[in-house]
């Protein structure tokens, strides 16, 4: 069944490492948003019952627990098989939580990137360490159980040793699923643009090189496992039974409706998106107009490459695929970035640290 998504793109500060289309907002849009994305929710038809619901962002975490409950109240099928709202540490309270499970939530992923102050600072986030196990006991008190915790490696003056600071952390707290990214630079992140212009600001001298920051992914994957939390994709790591049910969605191709500023779809056969700024989103709404910026047909073949074999599962091509793609699965192959087990085809543990090499190469063709 598909899966529902819902942005919510407000935080209570812009992260200096984050490129999303998120970010600090006035409460005066952040209600009408809630008004809007309630609108849209509400005038969809459902010829199908979820069997999951994403709420994304942003933090959603900041949402008043009423909007919350009558924006998901409207969205059948619940309780859902998993329901997850991403959160930022620091104002998770037993009155919000209970709040939450009662509007069907049973999933919590929380954006804690690092257990280290110093580098939590440089982020301009506002919790610590502490702040992160207080509140973990407070959603298992409150029989929220299913929970994500998301580390950064290659944060600004992250050292192995730091490293493994927070990964002490992950096995003091024993969340049952962990997301690991690496640091992406880019000029949509205020660190990224600092980077590229050869800036000081935000730390940005002290990003550990590529090869420090591959060490500790490569470190978190053999301390995870070591853990029981073992890796299903390539920033994904689950004990057995807590993987997301959403997510897998995502990476397995199957359909997702998405609500909400910058939201994307896929039916099947066609990926659609929302406009990205949360106050043309209100105006379209408030006017009647479809939210949707963009639709193109999808390229399955292109796409089970592409996103499937971000899965340690892999893909299984059909005879035309492994012709199509023949050339470059062949390099991989021998280059030690795939492998290959009867018709299953996945990224090895190296493919897994230059997945983007190896996607390139299918997207191209
Ligand atoms: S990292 Fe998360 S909390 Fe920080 S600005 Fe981006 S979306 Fe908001």
């Amino acid at each position: 069944m598909p899966g529902v998504y819902i942005s919510y793109p407000f935080c209570a500060q812009k992260c200096t490492y984050c490129n999303f289309a998120s970010g600090v907002s006035t409460a005066g849009l952040e209600r009408q948003y809630v008004d809007a994305l309630a609108r849209e929710i509400a005038g969809h038809t459902w010829p199908w019952r979820p069997e999951t619901v994403y709420l994304g962002g942003g933090t959603p975490s900041r949402m008043d627990a009423r909007d919350l409950d009558r924006i998901l109240t409207t969205i059948p099928g619940r309780p859902w098989r998993e329901a997850t709202i991403e959160a930022a540490p620091g104002g998770i309270t037993p009155e919000l939580a209970l709040e939450w499970t009662r509007a069907g939530i049973n999933r919590v992923s929380l954006g804690v990137q690092s257990f280290v102050e110093r580098e939590l600072k440089r982020t301009g986030r506002k919790h610590t360490a502490g702040v992160v196990a207080n509140e973990i006991e407070t959603l298992r008190e409150c029989g929220l159980q299913n929970i994500n915790v998301d580390l950064i490696a290659g944060l600004p003056g992250q050292t192995r040793d730091s490293w493994r600071e927070s990964l002490a952390c992950i096995e003091k707290l024993a969340p049952p699923h962990v997301s690991v990214y690496m640091l992406e630079i880019d000029e949509d992140s205020r660190l990224g643009s600092e980077v590229l212009l050869n800036g000081k600001r935000y730390g940005a001298p002290e990003i550990p090189g590529d090869e420090l920051i591959a060490e500790l992914y490569e470190t978190a994957v053999c301390e995870l496992d070591r853990l029981g939390i073992r890796r299903y994709e390539i920033s994904n790591f689950a004990r057995p039974g807590f993987e997301s049910l959403h997510n897998l969605k995502y990476w397995r191709l199957e359909p997702y409706l998405g609500f909400g500023a910058d939201a994307h779809s896929f039916d099947g056969a066609e990926r659609s998106q929302n406009v990205e700024s949360a106050q043309e989103y209100v105006d379209r709404i408030r006017r009647n107009e479809s939210p949707q910026a963009s639709s193109t047909p999808a390229n399955p073949a292109e796409e089970r490459f592409f996103v499937g074999l971000r899965l340690t599962e892999g893909i299984r091509p059909r005879p035309d695929e492994w012709r199509e793609f023949n050339a470059p699965i062949q390099r991989f192959l021998s280059e030690g970035l795939l492998t290959q087990e009867g018709g299953q085809l996945r990224l090895t543990n190296r493919g897994m640290l230059f997945s983007n090499e190896v996607f390139a190469e299918f997207l191209t063709l």
